[in-house]
């Protein structure tokens, strides 16, 4: 596919520029030995001269797949091409864009995670890079996990300290472990959330993977391991733990800590739950705290049970403020950047993602992703949320309206130009097929190719899998390689594929009495994922408080007025 694409791109002239190099006529040429002289040293010279061009060719060809990259937009570029090259050439953006602007650590062996540096093949060159305070805590942190990582005499003397009542200070390694909940895209973003916790508190994150979600990510960190070992002490952590003693909500209801900053560390647990599912109460939600965190900084473990993307309120913490200024001069590509530094499918999984992607999407003009995900509440027929997808793509001009003057397609010239590619991701066929109908029985009103493509319909969630799962990634990668995005409302799954394409979709809004609202979509104020389930709760006053009012960069969201996401 690579080579095909190549052949597509090149320029039709570098391969008879090189073509003289064989010419008998030029051993006679000065400086040369003569035709009838040499006979055996000009067939050696020929044959070298012929191998050396058949090389070149071959590599610019794409042949050897080590030696192209495939750009965002389908052009293959010569990855080793040391020729003329200047600022501007594509394999020198290639060579910068591998590294996703400094966000990735060079340290990984290439083949055991084929997408970790190939993924920026796939993508356009994001506009949005890292800060260098970004990266150099990232590789400041890889340094701290490397240290402190399963199996390391430090995590040992961590888990030894579990098994004692209390915390200690001044220990070298603290944790945040994540657990597993609900579905796929509430899981990245929770992960994403701990993660930048992790950051801002000096811990180590450890990931629970549970057999259902067994490779769908490469390790992120060079050297060590993100996961969770099987025999960590504490059992049981994928059970739901909103009653539990040991939650950090509950154990505060119960006065079993005691809350005062200057509390001694012998009265603070070795771990705590933070349980933030999305019906967590009061209790828990004193997390939010700026208070509660002097408290919790001083427990050795944490454990996180959660299903809802916890990043916005960080920004609320006065004592990050000035850290997350430099860590996202542009708040509203949190997780745009760690998504990418987080989420690298395993090669099983990118061999889905490529296979479809060169099937079916890298020959189009423009690639439409129509996310399209419905839930038991609020309650809208397949009739009415067909009609707002359509209604919104046609009047946000994301496609083409359709017309039953097949006379003028007919005469049409042969040369429409390439088709656009519209990719359906949604756990029902029903959508997909209606609208592949509408492009087949119909020409469009500009002449434009529609080709329609959806890569599974489940029909039903089966989070416990592992190949769905697996197939639940490759179609939140695949949404993120799109050029224009329309996603629904309250859908993990379609933030997590909006913010790792750096893409600031259409929203399909709320169904209002069963019916498509108008406007059916609206943009999204920015790329970052809700929180869908923000504290409104002032922690000095005592009061009710709204999230969404207390900051500029911090407004409620398009699709779940009372959550609250980060815009710039
Ligand atoms: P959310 O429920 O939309 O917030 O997204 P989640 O990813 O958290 O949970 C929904 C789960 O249902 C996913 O993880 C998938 O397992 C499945 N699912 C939902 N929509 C799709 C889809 O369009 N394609 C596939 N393959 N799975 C889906």
């Amino acid at each position: 596919m690579e080579a095909k694409r190549s052949d597509g791109h090149e320029k039709p002239s570098s391969s008879t520029e090189e073509a003289p190099l064989v010419e008998p006529k030029k051993a006679a040429e000065p400086g040369r030995r003569g035709y009838g002289g040499g006979r055996w040293c000009y067939v050696i010279l020929a044959t070298f001269l012929l191998s050396l061009t058949l090389l070149y060719l071959l590599s610019r060809s794409g042949w050897a797949s080590s030696q192209a990259w495939i750009q965002g937009d389908g052009v293959v570029v010569d990855k080793d091409n040391k020729g003329n090259e200047d600022a501007s050439s594509p394999s020198i953006d290639a060579r910068k864009h591998k590294l996703l602007g400094g966000l990735l650590s060079p340290d990984f062996d290439e083949q055991s995670c084929v997408s970790r540096y190939k993924s920026a093949l796939y993508r356009k060159a994001s506009p949005l890079l890292p800060s260098s305070y970004l990266s150099a805590r990232l590789r400041k942190y890889e340094a701290l996990h490397k240290k402190c990582g399963p199996n390391t005499t430090l995590y040992k003397k961590s888990v030894e300290q579990l098994k004692s009542n209390h915390s200690v200070e001044n220990l070298e390694c603290n944790y945040m472990v994540w657990t597993p909940y609900n579905g796929l895209g509430n899981r990245m973003l929770t992960i994403a959330s701990a993660f930048l916790y992790a950051l801002l508190t000096n811990r180590v994150l450890l990931i629970q993977v549970t057999d259902e979600s067994h490779d769908l990510f490469c390790e992120p960190f060079p050297g060590t391991s993100w996961v969770l070992p099987s025999d960590f002490p504490i059992k049981d952590m994928s059970s739901n733990h909103r009653n539990s003693p040991v939650t950090y909500g509950n154990m505060i209801k119960n006065k079993v800590i005691n809350l005062s900053a200057n509390s001694s560390v012998e009265s603070v647990p070795p771990y705590v739950y933070i349980y933030l599912v999305d019906d967590y109460k009061h209790f828990d939600g004193l997390f939010f705290c700026e208070e509660e965190q002097l408290f919790l900084n001083k427990v050795n473990w944490i454990v996180l049970q959660s299903d809802i993307y916890l990043v916005p309120s960080f920004f609320l913490w006065t004592q990050y403020k000035d850290e997350l200024q430099q860590l996202f001069p542009a708040k509203d590509t949190v997780f745009h950047h760690l998504g990418r530094y987080l989420f690298h499918p395993t090669n099983s999984v990118w061999a889905l993602i490529t296979r479809y992607y060169e099937s079916y999407l890298a020959q189009a003009e423009e690639r439409i992703g129509l996310q399209i995900r419905t839930f038991n509440w609020p309650r809208i027929s397949f009739e009415e949320f067909y009609k707002q997808v359509i209604s919104c793509s046609l009047r946000e001009k994301l496609l083409p309206n359709i017309t039953d003057d097949e006379q003028s397609y007919l005469s049409r010239s042969s040369n429409t130009g390439k088709p656009k590619a519209v990719l359906v991701v949604s756990l029902y066929g029903r959508y997909y097929e209606q609208i592949k109908s509408m492009y087949y029985d119909h020409p469009t009103t500009t002449g434009e190719i529609i080709s329609v493509f959806q890569p599974t319909h489940a029909e039903q969630q089966h989070t416990e899998k592992r190949d769905h799962n697996q197939k639940a990634l490759a179609e939140i990668y695949l949404l993120s390689l799109v050029d224009v995005l329309v996603t629904s409302s309250f859908s993990t799954f379609g933030y997590v594929g909006q913010s790792l394409g750096g893409l600031r979709p259409w929203v399909l809004l709320w169904p209002q009495n069963e019916k498509a609202p108008d406007p059916p979509c609206g943009r999204a104020l920015s790329m970052e994922p809700c929180f869908l389930n923000p504290f409104y709760f002032d922690c000095k006053s005592k009061k009710e408080i709204d999230p969404g009012s207390l900051v500029r960069y911090i407004r409620h969201c398009e699709d779940r007025v009372s959550g609250v996401k980060l815009v710039d």
